[in-house]
């Protein structure tokens, strides 16, 4: 299903495994469908909910894409699986997790996808990344631009630029 072409912005995780590895074939596989257009540092989070995991490592990157939302989640859902992730729970680990954060000025609610992504505005490991590469993009929702966003977040410690192993 094809739309125009729309700028949306991914976050991207991983706490398994080769962890920059992961991010990276993960962004291999996305620019064989899309067109990557940003990416951002990578950044070491802590883990938010279960605490009882391994560090984060975490990026943002900009696309722009002719994929639907729903196009665009099977597409990363497909790329998860690929990269084996295990299963199980929300907040399990895993060696990539490929969240929708904004898709152009698209707002939508359904049991499978919820668009803008409705834990963004609260993470700081996808804040600091997205105002790293789209500090003035706006939430739909907010109107709040990202540098707005991150500023009103509260819990901003524990995201730390990644200077690798
Ligand atoms: P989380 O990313 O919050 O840790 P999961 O990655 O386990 O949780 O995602 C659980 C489900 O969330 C996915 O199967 C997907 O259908 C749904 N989902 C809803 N909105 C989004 C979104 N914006 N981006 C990615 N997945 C989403
Ligand atoms: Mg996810």
């Amino acid at each position: 299903m094809a739309t125009e072409a729309v700028t949306a912005y991914l976050g991207l995780g991983s706490n398994l495994g080769d962890r920059q590895a992961n991010l990276d074939r993960a962004l291999e596989f996305l620019g064989q469908r899309l067109r990557v257009k940003k990416i951002s540092s990578i950044y070491d989070s802590e883990p938010v909910g279960n605490i009882e995991q391994p560090r984060f490592l975490n990026l943002v990157c900009e696309i722009v894409t002719n994929l639907t939302p729903k196009g665009l989640l099977a597409l990363a859902k497909g790329i998860e699986n690929k990269l084996g992730r295990i299963g199980g729970h929300s907040g399990a680990p895993r060696t990539i997790d490929i969240d929708i954060l904004l898709y152009g000025d698209e707002v939508m609610e359904t049991p499978e996808l919820t668009v803008p992504h409705p834990r963004m505005a609260k993470r700081a490991f996808v804040l600091v990344p997205l105002v790293e590469i789209a500090p003035d993009v706006v939430h739909p929702v907010t109107g709040k631009t990202a540098k707005e966003l991150l500023k009103a977040a509260k819990e901003v410690q524990g995201v730390f630029k990644w200077e690798g192993v």
